[in-house]
């Protein structure tokens, strides 16, 4: 199965996050690369639907 990043379409590899062609045959699974979950992290803090307690 691979993993592809929803937001940027890279896909996770042994060698790290890419940009690469997917053959038609492989199951695709979508989720977050690092710095994407980091960004959507940060776009619903702002949102202000996660509060920090400090
Ligand atoms: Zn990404």
């Amino acid at each position: 199965m691979i993993i592809m990043c929803c937001k940027c379409k890279k896909i996770r590899s042994e060698r790290g996050w890419m940009h690469s062609h997917i053959p038609e045959d492989r199951v695709i699974s979508h989720g977050y690369c690092p710095d994407c979950y980091l960004q959507t992290i940060e776009e619903i803090e702002e949102c202000g639907i996660i509060k920090h307690v400090s």
